[in-house]
């Protein structure tokens, strides 16, 4: 039975067993501890939403929508893109829903990338680029955002390109610094996208999720990338519906053909009532975009307020759920290793912030810790009140 036994996962999925996100929320579960990992909202989405899914389920729309995506959702897709940003897209060959942002990620990365092509990406990361990278036979090359302003050195990012950079996976707004890139370091990226003739991923899912007066700028509006540029959202976020699962990728026709090649062998479809949801919520007035992103600042501001006022550096998030602190003052000097025992000790959970970076990770970034504040207000008091109790002695001692 030593056959049984031993794992048959292949090697290069060996390191990525179980995400953290699972893991984190595992352990919450495990000790019934407070969970600011994984980013979901505790609370329903839009009630006109939910309506709109029970009835298209109720009309019969209950079997394979179209490979693609329903022509209606494809269409509402289009025009959000032309109504917030002034972008023309065919929503015939220019646009593909997929099974959340996820599977837009995957699908892409495996159309781009050869064995022996280079990624070039920010660190932290969103966990899914470094393992569908590693399972295309890429190699992902990394430049960090510091803490906790996110900055990037622009010397550092250029020297991470080479002739063999295939792809540039931008996450803006980001997950998990909450950083809302400016025009001119887009355009840097943009530039060095173009000189190393490299396609450009860019993972926009919390394009709504802005907090102060911070601009999104997608970056197919910059005009000298367009033609190479695979633009990435998804419902989840905009709607407070995580688990509808209904996510889209455009851009240039021949690019998305590419996407909708692997795509269609990976899942074919899914979600199919909730495409008629989602191309009804793409067409709410503007108002109704904003009113999650006003619920989310007070948010933020509460969480990021009361653990300064325990003496700990936070960042200041623009946009996205999530905000970063240094847990060093509450005895944690490395949040992966410790996590477990001070959520045990604690009552509190969030996600240690080196898991989203390359190992091994760089000194500053193993204190830190990602919270999520998109969950009730009683909730984020709740973990402030426990976190509040904490002596700050190491952990073990
Ligand atoms: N990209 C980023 C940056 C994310 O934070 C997430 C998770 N919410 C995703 C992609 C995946 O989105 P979805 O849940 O729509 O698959
Ligand atoms: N995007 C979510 C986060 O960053 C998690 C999504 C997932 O669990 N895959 O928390």
């Amino acid at each position: 039975m030593e056959h049984a036994a031993q794992s048959p996962l292949i090697e290069a999925m060996q390191p990525f067993t179980t995400t953290i996100f699972s893991e984190m929320s595992a352990l919450a579960a495990r000790l019934g501890a407070v969970n600011l990992g994984q980013g979901f909202p505790d609370e329903q989405g839009p009630d006109a939403l939910v309506e709109a899914a029970c009835k298209a389920i109720r009309d019969g729309h209950n079997q394979y929508a179209p490979g693609t995506g329903i022509p209606q959702l494809r269409e509402a897709i289009s025009e959000h893109q032309q109504r917030f940003y002034g972008l023309d897209l065919d929503p015939a060959r220019e646009v593909l829903v997929t099974v959340g942002a996820t599977e837009a990620v995957a699908a892409a990365i495996l159309a781009l990338v050869s064995p022996g092509d280079e990624v070039v990406t920010f660190a932290p990361y969103f966990d899914s680029y470094p393992v569908m990278t590693a399972r295309a036979g890429g190699i992902l090359r990394t430049c960090p955002l510091s803490f906790p302003d996110g900055d990037f050195d622009r010397e550092r990012l250029a020297a991470i390109f080479s002739d063999r950079t295939r792809l540039v996976i931008l996450n803006t707004p980001h997950n998990p610094t909450g950083k809302v890139f400016s025009r001119d370091e887009m355009e840097f990226i943009a530039e060095l996208a173009l000189r190393h003739d490299a396609w450009i991923l860019t993972d926009e899912v919390y394009e709504h999720l802005i907090l102060d007066e911070a601009e999104h700028i997608p970056m197919a509006c910059l005009g000298q990338v367009a033609d190479r540029t695979l633009t990435v959202s998804s419902a989840g976020k905009t709607f407070s519906m995580t688990g509808w699962k209904v996510g889209w990728v455009s851009g240039p026709a021949a690019a998305v053909a590419a996407v909708t090649a692997v795509k269609q062998f990976l899942t074919f479809t899914a979600s199919g009532p909730f495409q008629y949801a989602v191309a009804e919520g793409l067409r709410q007035p503007v108002q109704a975009y904003s009113e999650l992103a006003s619920r989310l600042r007070r948010r933020r501001d509460f969480l990021r307020d009361s653990l300064q006022g325990l003496g700990l550096a936070t960042n200041n998030p623009a946009a996205t759920y999530f905000l970063l602190a240094d847990f060093g003052p509450l005895g944690v000097s490395d949040a992966a290793a410790q996590m477990p025992e001070f959520a045990e000790r604690v009552g509190v959970v969030g996600i240690p912030v080196s898991a989203f970076h390359l190992p091994p990770p760089e000194a500053y970034v193993q204190p830190l810790v990602r919270l999520a504040f998109c969950k009730r207000d009683e909730v984020l008091q709740e973990a402030m009140r426990r976190l509040g109790t904490v002596s700050g002695a190491p952990l073990g001692s």
